[in-house]
């Protein structure tokens, strides 16, 4: 284990609702998405984990685990790391087409070119 993901656990609706809020004030928009219907909000309560960027060959994954009937987002190490090396995991978005598509630009040989 690396790190815990933390932040405030939200519906859908009103992580859309804060999403929309924080972009007309200018403000990073850090989420997690759990599944269909929950987020894990990190934008203004979270921690370090929300500054992981993605990788399309990363070290470390994420994954969602059920504890005492709520959830906790780990991030933990699938290869060794070295000493300085930057923390990476795959966003796994959800593929769109069109202007909401996202560029990648983790740098490695395997790149899909976008995130999401
Ligand atoms: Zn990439």
């Amino acid at each position: 284990m690396v790190i815990e993901y933390n932040g405030t656990v939200l519906r859908n609706e009103v992580a859309i609702k804060k999403q929309r809020t924080y972009k007309s004030q200018n403000r990073g928009v850090f989420m997690f998405r759990i599944d269909s219907e929950r987020v894990v909000d990190a934008s203004q309560t979270g921690g370090l984990a929300r500054y992981i960027n993605h990788s399309c060959a990363p070290n470390c994954v994420a994954e969602v685990v059920t504890f005492e009937r709520g959830y906790k987002i780990i991030i933990t190490s699938n290869r060794r790391i070295e000493k300085g090396e930057e923390l990476c995991f795959d966003y796994q978005f959800d593929c769109v087409d069109g202007q909401h598509k996202i560029a990648c630009h983790c740098g490695t040989a395997d790149c899909r070119k976008r995130i999401n």
